[in-house]
């Protein structure tokens, strides 16, 4: 019997997400005192295993493994090799495709969107977030016994990355085909996302709820294009559909230090501070003046964003002039 933790890498460096959970995992494994096996598969494989920090790494090395129907052959092996308990990875495109593949292919459940998981009353129970993040749910599985309870999916930036380390033992997966494929690799290549790198410029305006919706965002593009920056958000706007992803700071998004941060219409939650506490100077513009921004913000506005940003654009594009 084993923790199983299926593993992602890009250009053969393991995925951060991966190393997070694999430290989740040996936590884990302790408490359940079962060993901690890992899966790589893919091109390459047999070569970033050597790196995977766990009690015994299987590799399945090859093109066929690069597509979500192979991943899920590969990972099938190395549950039934393995006895897994209980399969964990981090969230990303290709996992939910590999271990909702697994999940269906052996009839087992899976919680998706976890933050957290304990071995509780000899049974796995995941953590997760619910209703805006305002309340923990505790999501165990139906069935098992000592065989697959089912499979955890956890949201990027739960957990510390362990650093990657020689595995206690490595070993080549024989994965028999099962004949379901009907993809098959045809090469990779860059997407071209079109968006900024928000870690790379020292003016970043931090966009909040606080907004108000989706249509609200030209006073701090302005505010951003005056002062030569860009705009960043929160989770919070991410989720609700207002601004691209690839804008996020915080636990689940980007770490940035520009030399100017201005939140505007940001509460301050830790899991966004922890992406931009490391700000030259923090500027916060908020109606609340118990917010937690102003703990630890530099200079404070209290007020109403829509008043403040624009006469403070004017100002500042004035001086410029
Ligand atoms: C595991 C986990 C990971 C997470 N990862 C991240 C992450 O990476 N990044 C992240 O940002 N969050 C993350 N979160 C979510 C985080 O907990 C908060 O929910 C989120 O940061 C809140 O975003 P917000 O400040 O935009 O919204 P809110 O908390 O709703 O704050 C909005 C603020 O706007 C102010 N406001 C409203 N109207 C006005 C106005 N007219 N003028 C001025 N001020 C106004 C309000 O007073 C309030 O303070 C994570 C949560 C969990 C559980």
């Amino acid at each position: 019997m084993s923790i199983l933790v299926f593993v992602e890498y890009h250009d053969g460096t393991i995925a951060p997400s991966s190393l997070g959970v694999l430290g989740a995992g040996r936590e884990l494994a302790s408490a359940a005192g079962l060993p901690l096996v890992a899966l790589v598969a893919g091109p390459g494989a047999d070569q970033v295993a050597a790196n995977v920090p766990a009690d015994t790494v299987y590799h399945a090395a090859g093109d066929r493994f690069q597509v979500a129907a192979g991943g899920i052959d590969a990972l099938a092996a190395a549950v039934e090799k393995s006895g897994a308990r209980v399969v964990l990875a981090g969230a990303s495109v290709n996992s939910a495709d590999v271990t909702g593949g697994l999940a269906g292919r052996l009839g087992v459940g899976i919680n998706t969107d976890a933050t957290g998981i304990v071995f509780e009353d000899g049974g796995f129970v995941a953590e997760r977030p619910s209703l805006e993040d305002s309340v923990v749910v505790r999501c165990g599985f139906t069935g098992g016994g000592d065989g697959l309870s089912g499979v955890v999916l956890f949201r990027a930036g739960s957990f510390s990355p362990l650093e990657p380390a020689a595995p206690g033992a490595s070993e080549a997966l024989d994965v028999p085909e099962s004949g379901r494929r009907a993809q098959q690799f045809n090469g990779l290549e860059q997407a071209a996302t079109g968006g900024v790198d928000i870690t790379k410029s020292d003016v970043l305006i931090g966009a909040g709820r606080g907004l108000g919706g989706p249509d609200n965002f030209a006073g701090v593009e302005e505010l951003a294009k005056v002062l030569g920056g860009e705009v960043a958000t929160t989770r919070a706007v991410v989720d609700a559909g207002w601004y691209a992803y690839s804008t996020q700071v915080g636990q689940t998004g980007k770490t940035v230090a520009p030399k100017l941060y201005i939140a505007v219409g940001i509460s301050g939650a830790i899991q966004h501070k922890v992406g931009m506490a490391s700000s030259g100077t923090i500027v916060a513009i908020n109606k609340d003046p118990h917010a937690p921004i102003f703990d630890f913000a530099d200079f404070g506005v209290v007020g109403d964003l829509n008043t403040i940003v624009p006469q403070l654009k004017d100002k500042l594009a004035a001086r410029k002039g």
